[in-house]
């Protein structure tokens, strides 16, 4: 359902991605990993068209390609955008709106779907993630572990054909962290296709169909959790693991 082939970005001299080739099949997780500053945030944004790449082919779906050598059309990347959707870090709700404006926004003025039936989705989204009762609540009266899950339910909301996740509890308290790792194993398991930055080797191995090691903006070493985990065969995947255990 993703295929993405040789994505490149730069920030003015500072090359970020240089060649990065990666697929995901429908209902699959990939989990990226990797040492801060090698590109995983840059890729997934590219992937969501929140950057947009300089070179590469993204394909999403069936039906659509985005050749960003050629420079993808504005209605391309409008699509792209449509059926991916990010969880972010920080959780990046509006400040101003209340948990059911945050969730509603995309779907309503973005994708133009019935304000009566997006509702009617959200509540119920809320409610499975256990958060009926803060539909009305400002962020900022939610602990962090409850932004995030709203941030999820956002996503979700978005009926996307990918899930990206930015490192997804790395801001949260480590008592909040099961909880929202919970609810992505549960969205896994349901079949959501989910690619995902996070430094949760445990949550890695467990869930993920797929693990890749990106290092210096492209992938070192992909394959099955077990193996990239425990067995890596690069020496800069085992340097990285080393440190982290
Ligand atoms: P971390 O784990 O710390 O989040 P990362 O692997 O996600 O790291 P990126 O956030 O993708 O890495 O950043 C890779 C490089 O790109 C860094 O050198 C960063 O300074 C640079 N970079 C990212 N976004 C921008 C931007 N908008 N403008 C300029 N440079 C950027």
């Amino acid at each position: 359902v993703l295929e993405v082939r040789g994505l490149a970005k730069s920030f003015g001299d500072n090359q970020v991605l240089r060649s990065v080739d990666l697929s995901v099949q429908r209902g699959q997780v990939l989990a990226i990993i990797g040492p801060s500053g090698s590109g995983k945030t840059t890729a997934l944004r590219c992937l969501n068209g929140l950057e947009v790449a300089d070179g590469g082919v993204i394909t999403v779906g069936d039906d659509l390609t985005l050749d960003f050598a050629s420079g993808p059309s504005k209605r391309q990347l409008a699509a792209l955008r449509d059926r991916s959707a990010m969880v972010f870090q920080h959780y990046n709700l509006f400040p101003h709106k209340t948990v059911l404006e945050n969730i509603m926004e995309g779907p309503v003025v973005v994708q133009r779907r019935k304000p009566a039936e997006v509702r009617a989705e959200a509540e119920a989204l809320l409610a499975r993630v256990g958060l009926a009762d803060k539909r009305d609540a400002f962020p900022f009266e939610l602990s962090g572990g409850q932004q995030q899950r709203v941030g999820i339910v956002r996503a979700l909301a978005l009926r996307p054909e990918v899930l990206l996740f930015d490192e997804p509890t790395s801001a949260l308290d480590p008592e909040l962290v099961g909880d929202v790792l919970g609810l992505m194993k549960e969205l896994a398991l349901e079949g959501w296709t989910m690619v995902v930055v996070t430094h949760e080797l445990q949550f890695a191995r467990e869930v993920a169909h797929e693990v890749a090691f990106v290092d210096g903006g492209t992938i070192v070493e992909r394959g099955a959790p077990e193996q990239v985990l425990r067995n890596p065969t690069h020496e800069r995947t085992q340097q990285f693991l080393r440190r982290l255990l």
